[in-house]
C-alpha cells in the first residue's frame, strides 16, 4: 500500500470527484463487490463463532450453512440501497465525494457486522472500532482511487462466480446426496406402513381434553385417542429438549445417549458421532426401506448442529421463510434487536403490518431476545406442514418416516396474532398456553387432512407425543427443564393406526415415551434388537401386560431460565445438581445430587404436595425404588 502522508491525504480530499468517475454504474459495482466479499466473511464468521461460543449456545441466533449465501445476498441488497441513495444525492449535489462516502459507509457496515459475528464485544465498541476502520479504508481509497476502483471491476465476477457456486453446492449437494442415499435404499417390506412422529414441543398432558382436562383444547387428538391407543400416564425422558429429543431417537435414557447438554460440534461434523454412536429410529427405518425426514420447529434443541440429525436423510430446521434467512444475519439481527419488540402502535411495527410481512414480527423465544439477545422468527406448525408434505410429494418410490416438532406450545404462548381466541381464553398464562394447544392441534388435523387426501390415511401410523410437560406455577416454576415432578415428565402418548393398533384402548400405568422406537418396530414386523426398552405392543398382544419401572433423567444444566432459577434455594432444582426420577403405577421418587429424596404417592397426590420421604412407613418404597436408579 503507498504511503498516505497527511499531506497526501490533505491534497486528495479537497479534489472534487470528476463528473465521469465514479459513474452511478461504478457506484454499484463496488456496492456489489463489497456487500458479496463482506457477506461471505460475514457468513463464515457466523458459523465459526457458533461454533467457538458453543457454551452460550442456548442463548444465540443459530446457523448452519445456508447463511453462506444468504449473507451475501442480504449485504448485496442493502449495499446496492445504499448506491442509490448516494447516486441520488450526488445527482443533486455534484459536488460531493460521493465514492468516498459509499465507501466509508460499507467500510463501516461491514466492520461493525464482522464484530457482532464475534457475539464478544458491546455495541458502542463495535461502532468506534467500525468507524475507524472506515476512516482508514476511506483514506486509503481517497488516495488510491484508480487501483481501488480496477481491484472491484476485477473482484466482481470472481465474488459473484463465488456466490453462484456457493449456492448450487450448500443447496445442490444435499438433494444429489438424498437422491443417491433414496435409490440406495433397500425394497421396504409390502404393506410397510407410512410412519409419522409428532412431538408437540412442551405439551403436559393434563391439559388434554381427552386426558380429562374441562376445556375443549384437542378435538384432532380426542379423535385421535378413539381411533387408537392413548397411554394415561406416559412419562417423558426427561423435562427438556435436547436430552428427550435424543431419548425419544435411539430408545435409550439420558445418561445412555450422554446429551444431557449440549455437546461441541467436531470440528468436522457430526458424522457417526452425535449420540454416542447409538442406533437411531431413523437409521432402523431407512435398513428397512424407508426414506426418513426430519422437520424441525425447535432450532435451538432438535437441530442437526447439536448432534440429533443421524438417520435422517433429510433435516429441515433453519431458514423456513425469507425473514428467517434474513434475521439470522448480521442486518437481520441488528433489525430484531432494534425493532422485533416494539409495541403494536410503532410506525415500524404498523409499517410491517401494513406490508403484510407479519411473519417478520412473529417473535421466537431463540436468540434469547427476552434477556437482551434478538428475538428469532417462529416457525409455526403451517410451516413444519408445508416443509414436510412437499418433501412426501417428492418421491412415493419408498414408504417414509417423518419426525415432526412442533414449538407453538411452548413459550411465548397463545399462538400467532390472528389466531381465534377461544371463548375461555379471559388471557391468563395458562388461557394463553391452552389456546397454543389448540391451534396445535388445529394443525395436527390439518397435516391429516392432506395426508387423506393423497390417499395416505389408512398406510399411516401416527405417533404423537411430547418431550416434556410445563410447570405453569406448579412447585413455584414457571417453564421446564429446572425439576422433574410429574407436570414436568407427564406427556400424551397416542398410537393410530387402523386396523393393528386397538381403536379406543387407554392404558392407565405409567410407561416411557422413549419406548416409540422400538415400538414403532415391532408395529412394522420387524423388530431386530437395535433398541433395548420394552415395546408398548405388549399392551396391544396380551391381557394384563406390565412395563417396568420409568426411569427420567436430568443432568446439571446451566439452561434452567432466571424465573425458575430463583427457586433453586427452596427445592432441588437441575441448577444446583443432576436429578432422577423413578415413576411407578403408585410412587414416584426424584433423587438430586446435593438434596434430599422426594417420594410421592402421585395416584392420591397428583400435585404432588406432599413429600412422604421422611415419613418411617415410606422407608421401604424408597429403598426399594432407590434400587432402581443408577
Ligand atoms: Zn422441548
Amino acid at each position: 500500500m503507498p504511503s498516505s502522508s497527511p499531506t497526501h491525504f490533505h491534497a486528495a480530499s479537497r479534489q472534487v470527484e470528476p463528473r465521469t468517475v465514479p459513474q452511478v454504474r461504478t457506484l454499484f459495482s463496488v456496492a456489489a463487490c463489497c456487500g458479496i466479499v463482506g457477506g461471505i466473511v460475514e457468513g463464515s464468521a457466523l458459523l465459526l463463532f457458533q461454533r467457538i461460543n458453543w457454551a452460550q449456545w442456548g442463548r444465540m441466533m443459530h446457523v448452519s450453512l445456508p447463511i453462506l449465501w444468504i449473507s451475501p445476498l442480504v449485504d448485496l441488497a442493502l449495499f446496492s440501497c445504499i448506491a442509490i441513495a448516494v447516486g441520488m444525492l450526488w445527482r443533486m449535489r455534484p459536488s460531493i465525494p460521493a465514492m468516498r462516502i459509499l465507501i466509508f459507509l460499507m467500510a463501516f457496515l461491514t466492520a461493525y457486522g464482522w464484530l457482532v459475528t464475534t457475539g464478544r464485544l458491546y455495541r458502542l465498541s463495535r461502532i468506534l472500532l467500525g468507524l475507524g476502520v472506515a476512516t482508514v479504508v476511506s483514506r486509503w481509497y481517497a488516495n488510491n482511487r484508480q487501483r481501488a476502483l480496477q481491484l472491484c471491476e476485477r473482484v466482481l465476477p470472481f465474488a459473484l462466480a463465488v456466490l453462484v457456486l456457493l449456492f448450487g453446492v450448500i443447496e445442490g449437494l444435499p438433494r444429489l446426496e438424498e437422491r443417491a442415499a433414496t435409490l440406495r435404499l433397500p425394497a421396504a417390506t409390502s404393506g410397510s406402513p407410512n410412519i409419522v412422529v409428532i412431538v408437540v414441543d412442551t405439551l403436559r398432558a393434563d391439559h388434554l381434553s381427552c386426558y380429562g382436562y374441562p376445556r375443549s383444547t384437542s378435538p384432532t387428538l380426542d379423535r385421535l385417542a378413539g381411533q387408537g391407543t392413548l397411554f394415561e400416564n406416559a412419562t417423558a425422558p426427561s423435562s427438556w429438549s435436547l436430552p428427550s429429543h435424543a431419548s425419544l431417537l435411539t430408545g435409550r435414557s439420558v445418561l445412555d445417549h450422554g446429551m444431557g447438554n449440549v455437546q461441541p460440534m467436531p470440528w468436522s461434523g457430526w458424522g457417526d458421532h452425535g449420540m454416542r454412536g447409538l442406533p437411531t429410529i431413523g437409521e432402523a427405518l431407512q435398513a428397512r426401506g424407508y426414506r426418513t425426514g426430519a422437520f424441525s420447529a425447535n432450532r435451538i434443541y432438535f437441530t442437526d448442529n447439536v448432534g440429533l440429525g443421524r438417520g435422517f436423510m433429510h433435516f429441515e430446521d433453519y431458514f423456513h421463510s425469507w425473514a428467517d434467512g434474513l434475521i439470522r444475519t448480521v442486518v437481520g439481527r441488528e433489525f430484531s434487536r432494534m425493532y422485533l419488540n416494539r409495541s403494536e402502535k410503532s410506525k415500524v411495527t404498523r409499517a410491517l403490518r401494513y406490508l403484510g410481512w407479519d411473519n417478520l414480527l412473529d417473535k421466537d423465544s431463540e436468540g434469547s431476545g427476552d434477556y437482551g439477545g434478538v428475538w428469532g422468527i417462529r416457525k409455526r406448525a403451517g410451516d413444519v406442514n408445508s416443509e414436510a408434505l412437499s418433501w412426501i410429494d417428492r418421491d412415493r418410490s419408498h414408504p417414509f418416516f417423518i419426525f415432526l416438532n412442533y414449538l407453538d406450545v411452548h413459550y411465548p404462548y397463545g399462538g400467532p396474532r390472528g389466531y381465534p381466541r377461544p371463548e375461555w381464553n379471559q388471557g391468563t398464562v395458562t388461557d394463553e398456553y391452552d389456546t397454543g394447544i389448540r391451534y396445535e392441534d388445529d394443525y395436527i388435523g390439518r397435516l391429516l387432512a392432506a395426508l387423506e387426501l393423497r390417499g395416505l390415511g389408512r398406510q399411516t401410523m401416527l405417533v404423537i407425543t411430547s418431550d416434556h410437560g410445563e410447570s405453569l406455577g406448579d412447585h413455584g416454576l414457571s417453564y421446564h427443564g429446572a425439576a422433574l415432578y410429574r407436570e414436568l415428565l407427564r406427556v400424551p402418548l397416542i398410537f393410530a393406526y387402523p386396523g393393528h393398533v386397538p381403536a379406543g384402548l387407554r392404558v392407565a400405568g405409567p410407561v416411557a415415551n422413549d419406548a416409540i422406537p422400538a415400538t414403532i418396530l415391532e408395529v412394522i414386523g420387524n423388530a431386530g434388537r437395535q433398541f433395548p426398552g420394552a415395546a408398548l405392543s405388549r399392551f396391544w398382544s396380551q391381557r394384563n401386560a406390565e412395563f417396568p419401572a420409568v426411569i427420567s433423567q436430568l443432568p446439571q444444566t446451566d439452561t434452567v431460565v432466571p424465573q425458575d432459577r430463583k427457586m433453586q434455594d427452596r427445592i432441588p432444582l437441575s441448577s444446583t445438581g443432576s436429578m432422577q426420577s423413578v415413576t411407578t403405577p403408585r410412587w414416584q421418587l426424584i433423587v438430586h445430587d446435593k438434596w434430599p429424596p422426594q417420594l410421592y404417592d402421585w395416584q392420591r397426590d397428583p400435585g404432588e404436595t406432599m413429600n412422604l420421604a421422611g415419613a418411617p412407613e415410606a422407608r421401604e418404597v424408597l429403598e426399594s425404588l432407590r434400587l432402581q436408579l443408577r
